[in-house]
């Protein structure tokens, strides 16, 4: 591997304050190894909004100086990075899997940026001592997936983990079909997920966990030193933050496909997009992940799964909890009770925040008796008629509140005609209560801040993917600057445009997503 020397002028522009602070858990967490070099890559696509965030400079990919196309590659290294995998373990579909770990990532490093520490790393970048049977290698199909959805959770406000670029490689990668490889740098504070934890309570390497606890509370969660019990605490904000993650993931019918604890992070963020997918028509039930056969992970169990999988990490922390008093039985059960108290805000806490986000996207203000019942018989309404979930809360921000007002562009997407119109005349009733049309304007604007005008549907992802297969890349460009503003009208909306917020075409239900990436 070449190491590529910054030149002295560039090196001032460049992220060269590595901090690599992860490195200094110690051996136990992690493997040093260099990437394997990916064959005369290419750019795929880079995030303007992603670069800003690092504090780097507009031309970053082009410049010489930087060797970026070859950095994150794998091909080169920035003076100060020190690439490694990291291990980890998890539940997968709710069984013990054992250890997993960085099976194609590499963590280049720890940048400072305007924005607070931020790790780079890259993904799809070669063998590990985590591979298990895999290749080490991502296809360019769901690298374009994943550096999209990433891009486009941000852009919807959601937590989630950024992506920095996609390089792109004629090398040959065997999945269902044969595909080309391709590389994502991700960008994140941490990618510690809840499997790093479990990893080392399965081991009984206590140190180990106690380690790894402290460091997240140091670096990430300051605020739960303060407390009595600072491991407890950082098990509740672990809770509190996965609580407003999902209530945000229900708002905007996002299903990420693979919650399994290896893929949730401890800091709340949205991370490892793999089968995930938008709905389109508003169907509860919704398996984005073609591989998930019992529906553990369907749309409408997510708030419960990831309950499920706070109580694994809290497992896992049992041997942090109950500061250590008492010994035995009674410190055991310190400890069930430490944990068991620091993961159930997560329930009141999701309750809480997906009921403002659906009183927020049905632009509703205060709380009224009745709400909650006259937001959920439309959600029972679009369930039963699988109403197109985005489309629906952008036309029913257009919603004219004046007696004799037909809503027609609303009312059309609705078989029952009748069922609709009863609902209507209680929206409007309660829209009363909050000044009726002389807040239509107003609501209007609200609404529209919530409720997306374009989402990463399938059928989009597919487009661009299609295109970026026979070498063009255009569209995926194109999609991310659409996505980057997902809540803002067009002034002058073009076909395009109509075609990015209009209903999914027919061909779009049979697209499969499945786990191979
Ligand atoms: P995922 O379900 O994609 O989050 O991956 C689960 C585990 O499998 C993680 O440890 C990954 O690093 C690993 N993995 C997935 N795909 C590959 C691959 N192509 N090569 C090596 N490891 C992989
Ligand atoms: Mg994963």
């Amino acid at each position: 591997m070449s190491v590529v020397d910054l030149a002295p002028e560039a090196a001032a522009q460049a992220p060269v304050a590595f901090l690599n602070r992860f490195h200094k858990l110690g051996d136990d967490f992690f493997t040093q190894l260099a990437a394997q070099p990916l064959p005369d890559p290419h750019w795929v696509a880079t995030s303007p909004a992603c670069a800003r965030l690092l504090g780097l400079p507009p031309d970053w990919a082009q410049r010489a100086s930087l060797n970026a196309l070859e950095v994150l590659s794998g091909n080169a290294l920035w003076p100060g990075m020190r690439p490694l995998a990291s291990v980890y373990s998890g539940h997968q579909f709710g069984v013990w899997a054992g250890q997993l770990g960085d099976g194609r990532a590499h963590l280049l490093g720890e940048i400072a940026t305007p924005a607070g520490p931020m790790e780079l790393q890259l993904k799809g970048s070669g063998l590990t001592p985590y591979s298990r049977m895999g290749d080490g290698r991502a296809v360019l199909r769901s690298s374009i997936r994943e550096f999209m959805c990433s891009e486009a959770m941000a852009g919807l406000g959601i937590p989630t983990t950024r992506a920095l670029c996609i390089t792109g490689s004629a090398l040959p990668v065997r999945r269902e079909t044969m595909e080309t490889a391709a590389i994502v740098t991700r960008v994140a504070p941490s990618f510690i997920r809840f499997g790093h934890f479990e990893h080392f309570a399965h081991h009984g390497q206590h140190d180990a966990l106690k380690r790894l606890a402290d460091f997240v509370i140091d670096h990430h969660l300051p605020a739960c030193r303060e407390a009595a019990d600072p491991y407890a605490a950082l098990l509740q904000a672990a809770a509190t933050s996965t609580a407003e993650m999902i209530a945000q993931w229900q708002a905007v019918g996002f299903c990420h496909g693979v919650m399994n604890t290896d893929n949730m992070s401890i800091l709340g963020l949205t991370i490892d997009y793999g089968p995930f997918g938008f709905l389109d028509g508003f169907d509860p039930h919704h398996i984005c992940n073609h591989s998930d056969h019992q529906g553990r992970y369907a749309f409408d169990r997510q708030p419960a799964v990831a309950f499920w999988n706070l109580h694994a990490l809290a497992q896992a922390m049992l041997p942090l909890l109950g500061n250590g008093n008492g010994n035995g039985n009674e410190h055991a059960d310190a400890a069930s009770e430490a944990a068991l108290a620091a993961v159930e805000p997560y329930r009141t806490t999701f309750e809480r925040a997906f009921r403002q986000r659906l009183a927020a996207k049905f632009g509703l203000r205060g709380e009224r008796v009745g709400d909650l019942e006259l937001i959920d018989t439309l959600m029972r309404l679009l369930a039963s008629e699988q109403t197109d979930f985005t489309i629906l809360f952008r036309r029913l921000a257009d919603f004219d509140s004046r007696a004799d007002a037909d809503n027609a562009a609303l009312r059309d997407m609705f078989r029952d005609r009748p069922a609709f119109d009863a609902w209507a005349a209680r929206y409007r009733e309660r829209l009363a209560h909050q000044g009726g049309e002389d807040d239509d304007a107003a609501r209007r604007v609200r609404m529209r801040r919530v409720n997306p005008r374009v989402m990463l549907r399938n059928h989009l992802a597919e487009g661009a993917i299609r295109l970026a297969t026979a070498g063009d890349f255009s569209e995926v460009a194109r999609l991310l600057r659409v996505l980057e503003h997902p809540f803002d009208d067009p002034a002058h909306p073009t076909a395009q445009d109509d075609a990015d917020a209009g209903f999914p075409p027919d061909w779009a239900q049979s697209i499969e997503v499945s786990c191979s990436s």
